[in-house]
């Protein structure tokens, strides 16, 4: 149960932040989404520019298996957009595995920064010196004045025409058709669609939260509208536990700031309320935590000292009938041991025996023990080799690692290339 909230609660903020920002999980990729070599998942590109750069990199693919891979993104939070883009490349395995010649050019708005990566197969061709020449020479001047998308096209025009016919240069033919597309959709152009993009974008955020804390609210109601039905007061308790964690008001402030009071002050109240015997139908009394330890169990008392589990034990006046309730933390780093099955059981270290390298795979140890039996049990495990292609060709054998997802000759997959770094980056 608590995992599943905990997952809830995870997915609910990532699913705000994943509003605004990418990671390299994140980023559409364009090959599986059916999309050609164009990732735009925030539309900066209009889509005659994204048809127009599929156009020219199938060319390019169809000669020589060479791929190049497009990505727009408004912003990846605070990460180099270099190491993005190495991390990206690598990750989507961009360019024939063989081969090794894939190209990736992301471009990072809100840090104004173009990157090329390429493997390690094109280096020859398209130089770190030579990316960073089409970045200046074609990109850049376009990206100052807001033309993004014709940017783009000028630059993957150079590139594409290095991979057709080894010179970058533009002929005034292909130059009149890059400008005829910018003059043709100039009014579609991110400059002029930001303040309508990004409210459109708040609004959307603004409805989704709004949507949230009205259901929230409304789950609330239900449950407590549940627990002051129950007369047991350890169940209408458990109803409401889950108001009990704070990240509700850090969440949704209003209404949940004065909620979250209200409900720890109630459920504090309903814990410390006397029970009644079933047996008797006498009231019973609480013990003092130090009290208690006579009447649970060795392992009961464990998890109390470890404080995965609190134990409330009320107690009749006559001694004659003796109630235990269990108050289960809601995150606690012990677990369920395996051997007496008390949440007593945690991991002691987890660490690095011998480091992976670009060569072989590396040895990790985890080392688990329980507080209250004393069972301990040790595992080791792989840590997979460090991806990349040694720049002789050789090593194929470093990213073969079993995915097949990227395995080459399917068009619904990049074909398996990675990166060791290289290419260049410009800002503007
Ligand atoms: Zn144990």
């Amino acid at each position: 149960m608590k995992k599943y909230i905990f997952t809830f609660f995870c997915f609910l903020f990532f699913g705000f932040t994943g509003f605004s920002q990418y990671t390299i999980k994140t980023v559409p990729n364009p090959k599986l989404t059916g999309l050609g070599f164009v990732s735009n998942p925030d539309a900066i590109l209009n889509n005659a520019e994204v048809d127009s750069l599929n156009a020219m990199i199938q060319k390019v693919e169809d000669s020589s298996k060479a791929q190049i891979a497009v990505v727009v993104l408004r912003s990846i939070g605070d990460i180099v957009p270099k190491n993005f883009a190495t991390d990206l490349f690598n990750y989507w395995h961009v360019g024939d595995s063989e081969k090794d010649n894939g190209l990736l050019i992301l471009l990072v708005m809100n840090q104004h920064r173009v990157e090329f990566e390429t493997g390690y197969g094109i280096e020859g061709i398209l130089s770190d010196a030579k990316c960073y020449d089409i970045q200046q020479k074609y990109m850049i001047p376009e990206f100052k004045t807001k033309n993004y998308g014709q940017g783009i096209i000028k630059g993957v025009k150079a590139v594409t025409n290095i991979f057709l016919t080894k010179s970058e240069e533009i002929k005034p033919t292909e130059e009149m058709q890059v400008n005829n597309t910018n003059n043709l959709y100039n009014n579609n152009s991110y400059s002029e669609n930001i303040p309508k993009y990004s409210s459109w974008k708040n609004n959307d955020i603004l409805i989704f939260y709004i949507t949230f804390s009205i259901f929230s609210t409304f789950i609330f109601l239900i449950l407590l509208f549940v627990a002051l039905l129950k007369k047991d007061f350890f169940i209408r308790y458990q109803l409401m536990r889950i108001f009990r964690l704070y990240f509700w008001f850090i969440l949704i402030p209003v209404p949940f700031v004065g909620i979250y009071f209200w409900v720890r002050y109630l459920t504090d109240k309903w814990r410390d309320t006397p029970r009644i015997s079933a047996k008797t139908g006498k009231i019973m009394h609480k013990l003092t935590e130090t009290e208690d330890d006579k009447f649970l169990k060795k392992g009961e008392v464990a998890e109390e000292t470890v404080k995965s589990i609190d134990y409330d034990v009320w107690i009749s006046d006559e001694k004659d009938d003796v109630l235990i309730q269990k108050y289960k933390r809601w995150f606690s780093k012990y677990n369920a041991c395996p051997k007496c099955k008390y949440k007593t059981y945690y991991k002691v270290y987890d660490k690095v025996i011998k480091s992976a390298t670009y060569s072989s795979s590396g040895k990790g140890e985890r080392l688990y023990k329980c507080t209250n039996c004393g069972f301990s049990k040790k595992t080791t495990y792989t840590i997979p080799k460090k991806t990349r292609t040694s720049s002789s060709g050789s090593g194929s054998s470093s990213w073969s690692g079993g995915s097949s997802s990227w395995s080459s000759g399917s068009s619904s997959s990049w074909g398996g290339g990675s990166s060791g770094g290289g290419g260049a980056g410009s800002s503007w």
